[in-house]
């Protein structure tokens, strides 16, 4: 009974970020990229999404990057052999909503000004790999 509302306030909660992917989304649809829906993803793929991803901080290591319930990916391989992992992400937006981003920032600036990975110590990551490795 309580499902649907939840879901419903987990979209809410994290679309500052699922509209900053929607935009993403758009420069790669509007450029020939493709655009699906898998479970709670808006997936986006090929046209200018590969360049957006390239320019994140890890973008030539990236293959996939969530914002809110968007997927953005370098291709649908990409986007197939990463979805359980940005599913997990998908889940920490719908808890953590617009908090997510400066949380994860601030969780791997002080991991890395301890010696970290600022990527694999990250416990955002940390939760995602123990789940979808
Ligand atoms: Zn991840």
């Amino acid at each position: 009974m309580w499902k649907m509302p939840l879901r419903l306030l987990g979209w809410v909660w994290a679309s500052p970020w699922t509209a900053v992917g929607l935009a993403a989304g758009t420069a790669g649809l509007v450029t020939g990229g493709r655009v699906q829906k898998r479970g709670a993803a808006i997936e986006f793929h090929g046209g200018a999404v590969p360049w957006l991803i390239s320019r994140w901080p890890c973008g030539p290591f990236t293959m996939a990057m969530t914002l809110g319930h968007v997927v953005l990916g370098r291709d649908a391989v990409c986007l197939h052999v990463t979805r359980a992992h940005e599913l997990v992400h998908i889940r920490q937006y719908e808890r953590w909503g617009p908090l997510f981003i400066p949380a994860y920032l601030l969780c791997s600036a002080l991991i890395w000004a301890r010696g970290g990975d600022a990527y694999r110590d990250n416990p955002f990551e940390r939760e995602a790999y123990a789940i979808a490795p």
